[in-house]
This record gives structure tokens, sequence and C-alpha cells, in this order.
């Protein structure tokens, strides 16, 4: 579910009065349906520029920082990996990293005759991968881990950013894969409209990141700025509007 603030955006400088049952207009924001995302995927996730499935040239994409094989993703799945990293970042303090990203055809025959011959992991049949298409990451960084917080975190705003927890169908947590729906997040106010996490603040409670359900204390620094480069300036208010706040996206009720 989605969340939207109403009362608009304060600053400092002018603190409104936020009307309560004003504060959550939950679903109201949600993208799309499955369909469209279905489509969205299937299209994403197929060949494009004309390459060869593992014949991209380096020229054609965007570097990632990666620790296995090629750093490189296609440009529009590496602007949004930027974004979920930033994100990930606020959340977790740390970056999330990519084990593994494109992967060139030799790789993926070198893995796939492994595979076969029962001496490595799961591995696609060369020509097919998404790796090969640049579309999909391999993540570190706590989400390779079934049940943790951060694989948790991941599946639900992986999604956000376009990046889908696909590996879960084939028991591979680390695998997720971009299917193209994701818009850019530009300045922080082109994403007010249409985002469901808010950063908040006061002057007793400090800042704060909330969403359905999700509520992050921000130490100060990095991750602030990190915070509200995405999300945009702190919503302001008094500590009542911030318990409030938290009630709210906690509980979904402050009853
Ligand atoms: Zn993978």
């Amino acid at each position: 579910m989605a969340l939207t603030i109403g009362g608009g955006r304060a600053t400092a400088a002018t603190v409104s009065p936020v009307v309560d049952a004003n504060l959550y207009d939950l679903g109201a924001s949600m993208p799309e349906g499955d369909g469209a995302r279905a489509t969205a995927r299937a299209a994403a996730t197929s060949a494009w520029g004309g390459y060869s499935n593992g014949q991209i040239p380096a020229s054609a994409m965007t570097k990632v920082p990666v620790s296995v094989g090629q750093p490189y993703l296609r440009g529009d799945a590496a602007a949004a990996y930027n974004d979920l990293n930033r994100a990930f970042q606020a959340r977790f303090g740390k970056s999330l990293s990519i084990t593994e990203a494109y992967r060139d055809l030799a790789r993926q025959r070198a893995l796939y005759a492994a595979y076969q011959a029962g001496t490595g992991s799961k591995a696609a049949v060369p020509g097919t991968s998404v790796h090969g298409w640049a579309l999909a990451c391999d993540f570190g960084s706590g989400v390779a881990s079934g049940g943790s917080a951060e694989k948790q975190w991941a599946n639900a705003n992986g999604p956000k950013f376009g990046w889908q927890p696909v590996g879960d169908s084939f028991g591979e947590a680390w695998h997720f894969e971009y299917d193209g729906s994701y818009q850019g997040s530009g300045s922080g106010s082109d994403r007010s409209t249409d985002d469901d996490m808010r950063v908040i603040q006061s002057a007793g409670r400090g800042i704060a990141l909330i969403g359905s359900g999700y509520f992050y204390q921000l130490p100060e620094g990095e991750f602030v700025s990190a915070a509200t480069k995405l999300w945009g300036d702190p919503f302001i208010g008094n500590d009542r509007q911030f318990d409030l706040w938290r009630a709210m996206v906690l509980q979904g009720t402050t009853a």
C-alpha cells in the first residue's frame, strides 16, 4: 500500500496545521496493476538494442560496481539500481552491493557447463539468462539470505524501483530482475506525489523515514541527506504530529 500525506510540504518557516483525517490516503497512489507490470517485464527482459544475449558491447551499458563478472547494467536498470541503493542506504546505513550484474556469453556457457556437470549452481541455458541482457542483479548486503531484514526490505521496495524478486521463484533470494517500469527519481519534488515514503521531522523527535507499516529513525548526517535526496524535504510537525504519523504507519490507526 502507498500513502500520501495531505496538507502539503511544510518548511521550517511555514509550518501549516495538518488535519489528522487528511494525513493518509492509503492505496491512492499505487502506480499500476499486476497486468501492466507483467507486460512491462516481458518487454524489458527480452532482447533490446539489436544485441544478442551476452554479447552486448560495454559502450551500450552503464557501469555499476560488482564483485563478480562485468560491471554493467542497461542504462535504465543502472539508474533504477542507483536509486534503490540510495533508499537501501537510507534504511540500513550501508550500500546494497551487487555480486553480479551483466554476464557475457562465455561466462554463462562456463556456468551452465558446471551446472550440467553437477559442480556449479543453477544456471540458465546460454543465450537465455536475464543476466545476459544486463537486466538482472544478484544482490549481496544481506539480501541473499531468505529471512533477513534486508531481503524483506528488498522484496517490499525493489519493485517500486522496477527491481523484482524473481529469484524467489527458483530458490535464489539474491536474484532480482529489472522490469523497465521505474520512471526515475529526478528531484525530490517530482517524486512527492507518487511515492509512498516520506521524511518527517519534529523538534523533539528528530528525523525519520516513514511508509506504510514502516518507520525508521534516521541517524543524522549522510542518511538524512540520502533520504531527502530521494523523498524530498522533511514534512515538519510538532512532536505530537510526529508521534501521530509514527502511530499511523505502524498501526494503521491511532485509535
Ligand atoms: Zn542471478
